[in-house]
């Protein structure tokens, strides 16, 4: 009786095994036809210049996305710079698990950080000589302070002490950044610096719909200093700039060990044809080194070694960064749908997309969000204004809850601002003339609760001055859209 039974259980666990098998085949085999029908150009290296700088927000994040690139670049004699933009020291769960602690203190984030430190010079000095043509600089930026930056931390005035109490406030790394007063300025300061010392030919940043807030605050103040550094002279506008993908939803799929498989981006931000994406062949070699280097990553791989061990594949895949400025009347950003968490449990924290156009005399933004504007949300404009000619930074803020009440207001008069509730969306008008004379601003839009930003829209940089905006016509505005992404 008891063999039956074992032979029963051994018969099941046979078929399962089979079927799993099966079902990977037939996934492996779908994404092989997926990138052969792709219309992804093939990376030229010798395009990318002789210094290529590469913005990372978390050690990991260069070996996981441009591991293979970094090695392809590295063995043609091309200076690679890497700059972390923070340690890493706020993932909690993971340093809990490498210091083998439950109450973390400061010290624990500093060692930590160090830890994360060692390991990224490791997998640097797996994929090139990181004596010869691999630079590396630590920013140290408190990784927890990032997003907060960003929202509402801006002047020296105005410092996020806070997270930078609860994070390494001094730094330890005699190549990274002194202590100082955090704040959003000072970060797009250290990435200009830093940026224009190494004077590079190409630039590679973390992607603008990355679902990681500090990915996406790395995206944004790279923008800010980009925008910065073009109008002081400081950065030939030929510099290539391209975004590469780590964190969206189940990206990289599949999800797995697949070395001969190509990374492909995802269907969402590709719409199936990869078109605007750019792909890098990794030859064997190559892909077995960046396999190594992901290794030498031990206090990540020890916690998402799946997830990691995703981005070993045959290809890397990077897009075209959007910087040139739009609003010839009207600019319309999709943001994903069912983001994690929070959006799931209120759909209303959750934008379909956001539309801005200029009406007459006025700048008007609608966003479209899933269920109707919640009362306990703030849902919040930022218009952020680069230096130039002698101009300081300038940020316009227009914070509403979702029964139309202001929540902040920040740069402009509140007099001056309308909004509505209509339907789904959220109308927020304002006249053009309250923006005097800048141009171009760099706009993102927040969803705020119990203090977290819970999604947010790609960044977007739009030009204002100078544009003979149309009457205010819906139809004439989807045809003249001068830019539609995903
Ligand atoms: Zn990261």
């Amino acid at each position: 009786m008891r063999g039956l039974i074992c032979r029963i259980i051994s018969m099941f666990i046979a078929i399962i095994s089979a079927a799993v098998l099966a079902s990977q085949f037939v996934q492996c085999h779908r994404f092989v036809e997926k990138a052969n029908a792709s219309n992804a150009h093939e990376m030229n290296l010798s395009e990318l210049g002789d210094r290529v700088l590469i913005i990372s927000p978390h050690p990991d994040d260069e070996v996981l996305a441009c591991g293979g690139l970094i090695a392809l670049l590295s063995r043609n004699n091309a200076l690679v710079k890497v700059l972390f933009v923070t340690l890493g020291e706020g993932f909690t769960f993971a340093l809990e698990q490498e210091l083998r602690t439950v109450f973390v203190s400061t010290q624990d984030r500093l060692r930590f950080a160090k830890v994360r430190a060692s390991e990224a010079s490791k997998a640097l000095s797996i994929l090139g000589d990181t004596t010869r043509n691999i630079e590396v600089e630590f920013l140290g930026i408190p990784e927890t302070a990032m997003g907060q930056m960003w929202l509402r931390h801006w002047g020296e005035d105005n410092p996020c002490v806070k997270n930078a109490l609860k994070s390494c406030y001094s730094h330890p790394f005699t190549n990274g950044i002194k202590p100082f007063a955090l704040c959003a300025d000072k970060v797009i300061d250290q990435l200009k610096r830093s940026i224009s010392e190494f004077n590079p030919t190409s630039i590679f940043i973390p992607h603008r719909h990355d679902d990681h807030i500090v990915h996406w605050a790395t995206n944004v103040f790279s923008l800010a200093a980009l925008m910065e550094l073009r109008y002081e002279g400081k950065l030939d506008g030929r510099v290539g700039v391209y975004e590469y993908l780590v964190h969206f939803g189940r990206y990289p799929e599949p999800q797995g060990n697949f070395p001969k498989l190509p990374l492909l981006p995802p269907k969402m931000l590709s719409e199936g044809a990869f078109e605007g994406w750019i792909m890098l062949s990794l030859p064997k070699d190559i892909v077995t080194l960046k396999a190594k280097a992901i290794k030498a990553y031990e206090s990540q791989r020890s916690i998402m070694p799946r997830f990691m061990n995703s981005f070993v594949r045959s290809t890397e895949v990077f897009e075209k960064a959007d910087t040139s400025e739009h609003l010839e009347n009207g600019i319309l950003i999709h943001d994903r749908l069912f983001e994690p968490v929070m959006p799931a449990i209120r759909p209303s924290a959750d934008v379909k997309s956001i539309l801005v156009f200029c009406s007459g005399e006025s700048l008007t933004v609608t966003v479209n969000l899933r269920s109707k504007a919640s009362e306990l949300i703030a849902y919040r404009l930022h218009m952020f204004k680069p230096a130039c000619s002698g101009n300081a930074r300038y940020n316009l803020v227009v914070s509403v809850r979702g029964n139309g009440e202001f929540h902040e207001v920040v740069g402009i008069s509140q007099e001056v601002v309308l909004c509505q509730r209509v339907s789904e969306s959220l109308v927020i008008s304002f006249p053009k003339q309250v923006l005097g004379g800048f141009a171009t601003w760099l706009v993102t839009f927040e969803v705020i609760t119990g203090g977290r930003m819970v999604d947010r829209t790609a960044p977007i940089i739009i030009s204002i001055e100078g544009k003979r905006c149309a009457s205010h016509n819906e139809a004439a505005l989807s045809m003249s859209c001068s830019k539609e992404s995903l």
